[in-house]
């Protein structure tokens, strides 16, 4: 569970990234941001893998503080957390294969395991058979599926992602929603930034609205509607 009690961040320059943010996410949970650019989505995602700390408030997971968190734990909340974003970020000098095991076997994960996971993953993402591709061989739907493989191989209980389907056609950003639907089924919690407002109004999921810093709407079953005149 994901807890934001009261939280502010205050950048340097005196920009409010957000303001009094209080929030909970539940284990499992599906959950679309939205708001225009500039309300703070970022600003959110970043204090959540510590990127950031925030000036006021408390910010937990699963009961832990992320903000008491010594630094040696940081990388450990990390792997909690897998992340895709718009621009696919593929390591273009290796192949879908290598892509997708470098995260394991950054972590020490033994060989015999990766093996065994990585064409799992590839194959659960529909990408299976160009596992020997590199990035620049795929289409931009594919290379998305090999993001999200790549994401997901640690067996992260949150999934991150910032506008996933910003540089794909409506067509193949609907295969890759159905993706990431799968992968919330299976029990993990979703929380992705979209302008897409096709895809917010068609699926349905909690939706929460920032606006300049503050959270303005929070519906379960909502809609792609800021409420901003
Ligand atoms: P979004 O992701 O919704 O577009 P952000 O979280 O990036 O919004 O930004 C929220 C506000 O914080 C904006 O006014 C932005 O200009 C400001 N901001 C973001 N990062 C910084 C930073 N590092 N320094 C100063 N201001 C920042």
């Amino acid at each position: 569970m994901i807890q934001f009690f009261n939280v502010t961040k205050k950048f340097d320059n005196g920009t409010l990234g957000l303001e009094n943010i209080s929030v909970s996410i539940n284990r499992g949970e599906f959950v679309f941001l939205v708001g225009p650019s500039g309300a703070g989505k970022s600003t959110f995602t970043r204090l959540l893998i510590r990127e950031l700390l925030p000036t006021n408030g408390q910010i937990m997971l699963d009961g832990k503080s992320i903000i008491r968190m010594k630094s040696k734990e940081i990388p450990d909340l990390r792997r909690k957390i897998g992340f895709v974003f718009q621009d696919f970020r593929l390591l273009q000098d290796r192949t879908v294969y290598e892509n997708a095991a470098f995260a394991l076997e950054a972590v020490g994960t033994p060989i015999s395991e990766v093996k065994k996971r990585v064409p799992a993953v590839l194959e659960m993402v529909g990408i299976g058979d160009k596992y020997d591709c590199f990035p620049e061989e795929l289409s931009g739907g594919e290379q998305q599926r090999v993001a999200i493989a790549r994401a997901i191989v640690n067996n992260p209980s949150i999934l991150l992602a910032d506008e996933p389907t910003g540089n794909l056609d409506p067509d193949t950003s609907l295969e890759i929603m159905k993706i990431i639907n799968d992968i919330n089924k299976r029990g993990t919690t979703i929380i992705m930034a979209t302008h897409d407002s096709e895809i917010v109004n068609k699926m349905r999921k909690r939706v929460i609205v920032l606006n300049k810093g503050a959270i303005i709407k929070d519906e379960l079953k909502g809609g792609y509607d800021y409420g901003i005149q």
